[in-house]
């Protein structure tokens, strides 16, 4: 108690806020923040001197921007050391299985063509036995120079022998070879699952190597199961990555049941640095219902259902028929008899819907359902993407008290081939961040990874500048969505918060709540936009500890 006494004494406590209420203070050992500029996410008072944290890792006080320098050697310092400090970003939708599995499997993230695809599975075959699997993810056509998507007879002439299975970057698509097609029993119609697609040559009925959505399963299923060890191992890798690039928590969706207890395991022997916040697959329904397996920095109380799959692969739902496939408006994976169904049981289960709708006709059902069904803000369901909106649909996202989920850097990749997919008339309510603020609704921002990258960086260069990596831009990409660095800010640092029901603890920097924060090297409210992507994480501090600096992972 000393300790903090010495600090009162210092006035540095001149900041505190109406002592009514201000939680008692932590016992012990104290830790403060200082040596860089620290921006609270709070309009009142924008930015503070240092930040003081007890010993149960909440925030006791900040220090206002006229405080002294600290020289107290009764306290721990943590010394920023003119880095920034903003409150712990959250990446709001991200399936932090397949970021550690991303890490451990063929990455084919950046694959610059058809031709160096052919020749990364060349290379793995090399290593492998005759009849083993070889499985790799991240790939995506759209600026490879062939212009088309890979398939069969791609991968044949390499792997003859080993069944190829390369799934597209946004998990909505694969190509597989011959003798994975085969394995699989799809490569003749016979075998053919309902929902998705699997692409046939013409004449001779025979899979061409691209398979859609559901009819992924029977290939996947190829792919061993991976053992208890390998999930876990997955996991620990994920949060390891993803506190080195600055993200303090995630919202973790379409978690399998089987994986809690193993994510609590992994929390309590002190591997899982990351904050969690679950959204369970439709079978962990009972586990959120439960709120099983949770500890104080993992939450379970929400469930992920799809409506549709993703625009990239034409599974949108959309009101009309694609703009370059007139004979197809997606894929309907959920109808509007079971949705009913899910949103009463949900509700009676107080479970919190995470909903994954991407085509206008899949956002117009949840809307039309929720309001149907006369639910409010209170429920706080989320729509995750809530990419592509009839423009008179925005409004009601607000009106209904929905949150949107949304996804900066899907906007800067899609934009690519949405205004063939769409044409320009649909895509003034795509990817509409500002017209969905405007519309009264929070926006919690995310990545989606491992469909993207996951960076906290990538993301809030998307959300304000609405330009590719590049600094592309092109027709159709409405430049009048991109956000102001406050509003940015707030996609992934309060709104995430409240779309967790987690605002009176995180999101952020003011005493009582959860020391979460991030740390870059560059002050990313005033830099130009093009040097958002050049800043670097430098300090990741989850309740009050540090989980990883830049310094400590260099050397
Ligand atoms: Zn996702």
């Amino acid at each position: 108690m000393r300790t903090f006494l010495t600090i009162a004494a210092l006035g540095l406590l001149a900041a505190c806020h109406d002592p009514a209420t201000q939680k008692t203070p932590a016992q012990g050992k104290v830790t403060v923040f200082t040596g860089g500029t620290i921006y609270t996410g709070l309009a009142d008072q924008p930015k503070v001197n240092a930040v003081i944290v007890g010993e149960d890792g909440r925030i006791i006080a900040t220090a206002p921007p006229t405080s002294e320098d600290w020289s107290e050697d009764e306290v721990t310092m943590v010394d920023l050391d003119g880095g920034v400090m903003f409150p712990g970003f959250t990446d709001a939708h991200a399936h932090l299985l397949g970021i550690g599995q991303r890490e451990i499997m063929l990455s084919l993230e950046g694959t610059p063509s058809l031709e160096s695809l052919v020749s990364r599975v060349s290379d793995e075959v090399a290593g492998k036995v005759p009849g083993e699997i070889i499985f790799g993810r991240g790939w995506i056509e759209t600026d490879w120079p062939e212009d088309r998507m890979p398939s069969a007879a791609d991968l044949d002439p390499v792997s003859p022998a080993n069944p190829v299975i390369l799934m597209r970057a946004d998990g909505h698509a694969l190509v597989a070879n011959t003798a994975a097609l085969k394995a699989a029993d799809v490569y003749d119609i016979a075998g053919d699952s309902d929902g998705g697609r699997v692409e046939r040559g013409k004449g001779t009925g025979k899979a061409t190597g691209m398979v859609i959505d559901e009819a992924m399963y029977p290939v996947l299923q190829l792919v061993a199961e991976p053992s208890d060890t390998d999930i876990r191992k997955a996991y620990e890798i994920g949060a390891k990555t993803y506190v080195a690039r600055g993200w303090t928590g995630t919202h973790n969706m379409s978690v399998d049941r089987n994986h809690a207890a193993l994510l609590k395991a992994l929390d309590d022997e002190g591997l899982m640095p990351l904050r969690l916040y679950n959204a369970y697959d439709e079978n962990g329904f009972y586990l959120a219902k439960k709120h099983q397996y949770e500890t104080d920095t993992i939450q379970n109380r929400a469930v992920k259902i799809y409506i549709d799959g993703a625009l990239g692969s034409r599974g949108a739902l959309l009101i009309q028929p694609y703009s370059d496939r007139p004979d197809t408006n997606g894929l309907e994976i959920l109808d509007e008899n079971v949705l009913h169904n899910l949103m009463m049981d949900a509700k009676e289960d107080e479970i919190q819907l995470a909903i994954h709708a991407i085509g206008d006709l899949a956002n117009r059902r949840i809307l039309d359902t929720y309001e149907e069904l006369g639910y409010g803000p209170e429920l706080r369901w989320r729509i995750e993407h809530a990419q592509i909106l009839a423009p008179e649909d925005i409004a009601r996202v607000g009106q209904l008290g929905l949150i949107a989920s949304m996804q900066p850097s899907h906007a800067i990749g899609d934009l690519k081939f949405a205004p063939a997919r769409l044409g320009m008339d649909r895509l003034g309510g795509a990817y509409a961040w500002k017209s969905m603020l405007g519309s009264g609704a929070v926006v919690a921002g995310g990545s989606d990874a491992p469909v993207e990258v996951g960076s906290p960086l990538i993301e809030f260069y998307a959300a304000v500048a609405r330009k590719g990596l590049n600094g592309e831009t092109g027709e159709g990409w409405h430049p009048e969505q991109a956000l102001a660095r406050e509003q940015a800010l707030a996609l992934f640092t309060s709104s995430a918060a409240y779309a967790a029901f987690q605002e009176d603890d995180l999101g952020t920097i003011e005493p009582g709540k959860l020391a979460d924060f991030t740390v870059f090297d560059r002050d990313l409210m005033t830099i130009p936009e093009d040097e958002i992507l050049e800043a670097k994480a430098v300090m990741t501090i989850v309740g009050g500890n540090v989980v990883w600096r830049q310094s400590a992972a260099s050397e």
